[in-house]
């Protein structure tokens, strides 16, 4: 059975019936106030609002009911700090700086393996081919590195050049 309530804002017009849902309703839109009157059909006597029973609980968990346009999160761009190795990996401090070094062969030369920081190669002749036994190794930096391999089957020199780039 819906019982009818009334309301009436103070000193103003009693207006009604509403369902107990939609006097929460008008509380929690803050229509009804808690210094308002409230009547119970049957219960001439009104009563003050904010002793209504569970009338301003919506009131008080939708506080915020209209959504508020967000401004724009200004996300912080990261940037690399300068934090000692040890504090930002005290445990597990890496051996060896990670270096992102490539090397290209680009003539006379195979490269054989290379770790970012150094690349093993083997010198091989621009005119027949013959590799040299040995390997090589050349610390990738930023330049070309260049050598020269006498090849034992031409007896001629030839050129080595290994691009590095870091
Ligand atoms: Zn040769």
């Amino acid at each position: 059975m819906a019982t009818g309530w009334y309301y009436a804002a103070f000193g103003a017009k009693k207006l009604g019936p509403f369902s107990p849902t939609q006097l929460q309703d008008l509380a929690a839109a803050g229509t009804i106030l808690p210094i308002d009157t409230v009547w119970q059909e049957g219960n001439e006597k009104g009563t003050l609002a904010s002793r209504v029973r569970h009338l301003f609980a919506r009131a008080a968990s939708n506080a915020a009911p209209v959504p508020v346009a967000a401004p724009p999160v200004v996300v912080a761009e990261s940037k690399p700090m300068l934090v000692p190795e040890q504090a930002a990996a005290p445990k597990a401090p890496e051996k060896k700086p990670a270096k992102k070094g490539r090397a290209f062969a680009q003539k006379g030369a195979d490269i054989m393996s290379q770790d970012g920081a150094y690349a093993r190669y083997r010198k091989k002749c621009m005119k027949c081919g013959h590799k040299d036994a040995a390997c090589h190794m050349v610390a990738i930096a930023n330049k070309t590195f260049k050598t020269n391999y006498f090849c034992p089957k031409c007896r001629k020199s030839c050129e080595v050049s290994i691009q590095c780039q870091m």
